[in-house]
């Protein structure tokens, strides 16, 4: 018989997502009562400054299965996908977005793959054609630049939305950087890991939060974590 978890954490990072909370909690609702197992949804309050932190507290009202973290001030995606790992619980903990590109229904595929065997399935987005052109470009140049730069394998239209299970998240709860960059962190853990396609979905509602520059910021502080050196 195949493994099936004990207990699973959904961590979703939340900056100013007032009007996508709601309409994901219905949406994985159902999915994760589907599943059978027990589970966990946290969210984590990256600082927002709407109704993020008010939307939470009620659901945690209404939800034993909802917890929160509330950071007191806007400290970045990264950290807060950080957070949740330290605070996780589950046998297996899922990472996703809060305005509903990362389709909950690949959840279950997901942990098929988890039972058959692997400690990470990782997802790469199939573009929606919402990104701009000019977000497409940088980010195909700084790919490649960290492709160029790097002995570890970051991929293209790689996206924080991926399962991991428990000895993983144990080894990056370990990781003490500084400038956390999921993406190549999971890449540079090891362990068996798969990298499964799927359908970006359209951001519901509010705008992109990784303004550009964030995105210059982030790049600065990736490209030095991740680069092998060679040249120095
Ligand atoms: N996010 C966050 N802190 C930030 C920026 C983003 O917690 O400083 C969250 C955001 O609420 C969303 C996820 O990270 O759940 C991805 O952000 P977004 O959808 O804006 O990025 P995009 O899809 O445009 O790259
Ligand atoms: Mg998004």
């Amino acid at each position: 018989m195949k493994k099936s978890p004990r207990n699973i954490s959904i961590i979703i990072p939340c900056f100013n997502e007032e009007e996508c909370i709601d309409m994901l909690y219905r949406n994985l609702h159902p999915v994760l009562d589907k599943l059978l197992f027990p589970y966990e949804l946290i969210f984590v309050d990256d600082g927002s400054t709407d109704r993020t932190l008010e939307i939470l507290l009620s659901l945690s009202e209404q939800n034993p299965h909802v917890r929160w973290l509330s950071f007191s001030r806007n400290f970045g995606h990264q950290k807060a996908l950080k957070a949740g790992l330290d605070y996780a619980q589950g046998d297996v903990v899922i990472t996703m977005d809060a305005d509903m590109q990362h389709p909950s229904s690949l959840i279950s595929t997901m942990l098929t793959y988890w039972a058959d065997g692997y400690d990470i399935v990782d997802t790469i987005r199939i573009d929606n054609k919402q990104c701009s052109y000019f977000k497409t470009i940088t980010s195909r140049f700084f790919y490649r630049l960290m492709d160029f730069l790097s002995d570890i394998a970051i991929t293209e239209n790689g996206a924080d939305f991926r399962l991991l299970d428990k000895k993983v998240v144990k080894v990056l709860r370990d990781c003490r950087e500084e400038y956390l960059f999921l993406r190549g962190m999971v890449s540079w853990v090891g362990f068996r890991r798969i990298q499964i396609p799927y359908q970006a979905g359209i951001r519901y509602a509010g705008t992109t939060k990784y303004s550009f520059k964030k995105m210059v910021l982030f790049a600065v502080c990736w490209i030095p974590a991740f680069s092998t050196g060679q040249f120095l």
